[in-house]
């Protein structure tokens, strides 16, 4: 312990010291904030981890879950908005994830879906500039508003381009996530290079549809003016729409970015209204609003703290129809309550009401994006300035692909080689478990001594999976494997409970091993079995994640064994098939051993989908 503390005090010493900005943020906090706790009464996030004073006073770089605390925040802001001392704990909050990101900590395995979409909306690929010639005002219509409603998008832009002949549009991505998650550096490199690109070309005006778009280049986009298509659409009058028949009663539901927009709020619910609706309020709205739950990509790395304000928000619609101005939003909050886009509204408000809007659903929203890039590159008109934007801040992603394909050829050159010279009886199964047997008890025991290792270093189990199917058999098969499978998860454990704890702790930096411990605590080995059948987690890191925690190793052993049984079964009758696949021969274990695969895949489908009708029920 003596030596562990002299480690840490050396280790303090030598690491560069907080950012300045955070060292402030924090500094400011613990002087102004009296616990009071208005902003704790509103927020799931600061009931758990003390007041914003307490959580300032506590930080300490040098504890991974102090530098990934803030990622479970999702900087929606409502704690500033209701506290009496005016303080904006939101901001200390990103102060605190660009020190986790200085630090390597951030970004963290569940911020990686995000950050490859916003990685794709700024590629060459999805993004298109078209600048008409004496341009000076562009549509931005963000990422989610585009791949979700694509003709929306379109219609919009051809109207706003009849009262503005020479207004271009720009698909691209603002970096919104990037700037969310503290990627400060990259993120200012983008926006300067997209910025620099529009000033040179003589735009002055950005029309936003997304209040996150709108957000970042009010903040960052000096000298560029902005406003957003909904104030836009009031003065220049809307597009050829019917209203709503009858009124209809809604709700408008703010996003958390546009807390402090009263004039897009305003416009919004003007918009409304001027379609057929009635407005109801409810308790948060405007600047009291509370996020659809999906700010800061806090869905991803604490779902419980996302369904609290989805919950809060779906019970203060109370059923009747929410409208919004953020795709983000209405894409998130539709999956729980009836919702849907202002401009929906405006387009096509009966099927607004009725539900009927045709909104697309990843992946089908990226084939909408080159679609409206499509149509887009159609209407060039002579003169007009086009660009993919090619630049990107990060350093280029190895690209695997050719990996995969001479992996693939390696494989059928085997294959075919095997043909040519006659060796496809070395795949007869008959001749393969002959084989094997002429080999005794060494064969099993060494295949068992492999899988029990295999976990300690990382390797995949599943091709030793199938090399177990094809080797043994769908019987002993199943055996050796799962004795194999337990085995090995017993050796990781053990390693991280008594060999290793430190240097795995370390590793396991994502809050979502911190909860798995507490529901370990709170559930004992259920947690194990629900993992088992439920592969939220990465199989290896997951024994070594048990390690750390304080279940018994015979309750872990039992847990594992048992529901680790039903995808072994699966994947090694299948797996047994194999060889006579290879030899063009369709088997029963090949049809049994997919619809074994079929059925294990299902149950974290079926648990997401009953999870979801249980919920909202
Ligand atoms: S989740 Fe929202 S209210 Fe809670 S601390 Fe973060 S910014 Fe404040
Ligand atoms: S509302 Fe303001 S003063 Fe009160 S606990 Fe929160 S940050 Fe502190
Ligand atoms: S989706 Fe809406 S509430 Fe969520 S972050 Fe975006 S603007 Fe905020």
């Amino acid at each position: 312990m003596k030596t562990n503390n002299l480690h840490q005090a050396e280790k303090k010493e030598t690491v560069a010291p907080l950012r300045q900005s955070l060292q402030e943020s924090l500094a400011h906090m613990q002087k102004h904030c009296n616990d009071c706790p208005k902003c704790r009464t509103e927020c799931a996030f600061l009931r758990k981890y003390g007041t914003p004073r307490e959580i300032a006073s506590n930080y300490d770089s040098f504890q991974n879950q102090h530098l990934t605390l803030a990622c479970e925040c999702n900087l929606c802001g409502l704690c500033g908005a209701v506290c009496p001392k005016a303080l904006h704990p939101e901001e200390m909050f990103l102060e605190m994830r660009r020190e986790a990101v200085d630090r390597k900590m951030v970004p963290l395995p569940e911020h990686h879906a995000l950050l490859a979409y916003e990685r794709r909306g700024v590629s060459g690929r999805f993004s298109y500039y078209m600048l008409p010639k004496n341009c000076h005002t562009v549509f931005f219509p963000g990422c989610a508003f585009p791949g979700t409603r694509p003709e929306q998008t379109l219609r919009i832009f051809d109207h706003l381009q009849k009262v503005d002949p020479s207004l271009g549009m720009v698909l691209d991505c603002c970096c919104k996530p990037s700037h969310d998650l503290g990627r400060s550096d990259y993120f200012q490199a983008m926006m300067d290079e997209m910025k620099s690109f529009l000033v040179e070309h003589g735009i002055r005006k950005i029309i936003t549809a997304c209040p996150n778009c709108h957000q970042i280049f009010k903040t960052y986009g000096t000298p560029l003016e902005v406003t957003t298509v909904y104030e836009l659409l009031l003065q220049c009058g809307l597009p050829d729409s019917v209203s709503v028949e009858g009124v209809s009663a809604v709700s408008v539901h703010d996003p958390c970015v546009a807390r402090f927009e009263s004039a897009i709020q305003d416009a919004v619910r003007k918009l409304a209204v001027l379609s057929g609706f009635a407005l109801v309020s409810m308790p948060h709205e405007r600047c009291k609003a509370i996020c659809c739950g999906e700010g800061g990509n806090v869905g991803a790395v604490a779902p419980e703290f996302s369904e609290v304000w989805t919950t809060r928000r779906r019970e203060e619609a109370g059923g009747r129809l929410l409208l919004t101005y953020c795709a983000g939003c209405a894409g998130n909050l539709s999956r729980h309550t009836p919702t849907a886009h202002i401009l929906d509204a405006v387009l096509d408000p009966e099927s607004a009401v009725s539900g009927k809007i045709r909104v697309s659903k990843s992946p089908w929203t990226y084939l909408n994006r080159l679609k409206v890039k499509q149509i887009l590159k159609k209407k060039n008109s002579a003169g007009a300035v086009t660009r993919e934007r090619l630049f990107s801040a990060d350093p280029p992603i190895e690209k695997k692909v050719w990996g995969r394909i001479i992996m693939l050829v390696f494989f059928a050159a085997v294959i075919g080689a095997l043909h040519g010279a006659g060796g496809m009886r070395f795949l007869d199964p008959g001749f393969l478990r002959q084989w094997v047997a002429s080999w005794g008890v060494f064969a099993p025991v060494l295949y068992i001594v492999v899988y029990t290792l295999a976990p300690v270093f990382f390797m995949p189990g599943l091709p030793i999976t199938i090399a177990g199917g094809i080797l043994f058999g769908p019987v002993w098969g199943v055996v050796y494997t799962i004795i194999g499978a337990t085995s090995g998860a017993c050796a990781a454990f053990l390693v991280a409970r008594y060999a290793a704890r430190d240097w795995i702790q370390a590793r396991l930096r994502s809050p979502r091993w911190k909860r798995l411990d507490e529901g370990v605590s709170r559930h004992g080995w259920k947690i194990v079995a629900f993992t088992r059948l439920i592969p939220v987690f990465p199989f290896n890191l997951l024994n070594y994640a048990f390690g750390l925690t304080s279940i018994p190793l015979g309750h872990y052993a039992l847990a594992s064994f048992v529901c680790m049984l039903p995808a072994c079964i699966a994947f090694i009758v299948f797996s047994s098939s194999l060889p006579d696949m290879v030899r063009g021969r369709i088997s029963p274990e090949f049809i049994i051993g997919l619809a074994l695969i079929g059925i294990v895949m299902s149950v974290p489908v079926l648990h997401r989908i009953f999870k979801h009708k249980f919920k909202n029920k």
